[in-house]
């Protein structure tokens, strides 16, 4: 089973700059996904109208333990999806193969 979960962005600032997922989401996918007996692997955020990377942002927000999907979206269409892990202190990324459809 392979499942995405939609998450509010709790950030109170600019929302196209910076997202911060909503904890009582984030438990909520976490406690579902128990309850399917699936684990969570990653989290997805957009860059709008602009390319899937890994920012300096991103990287300092990230959990090492998971993939981090970040996705290119354009005028509303996602238009690009790559995927990162972050080591464990959170100074560097590597890319990860992200098995995805084709946009
Ligand atoms: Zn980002």
């Amino acid at each position: 089973m392979v499942r995405a979960v939609v998450c509010r962005n709790a950030y109170e600032g600019e929302q196209a700059d910076h997202f911060e997922l909503d904890p009582k989401d984030q438990f909520e996918a976490q406690r579902e996904a128990r309850r399917l007996g699936v684990e969570v692997i990653g989290f997805f955020h957009s860059h709008p109208d602009c390319d899937a990377y890994f920012s300096a942002t991103d990287l300092k927000y990230s959990w090492p333990w998971y993939s981090n999907v970040v996705l290119s979206v354009r005028n509303g269409a996602v238009c690009d999806a790559k995927a990162f892990r972050a080591n464990d202190d959170q100074t560097e990324s590597t890319s990860e193969e992200l098995k995805c459809p084709k946009f």
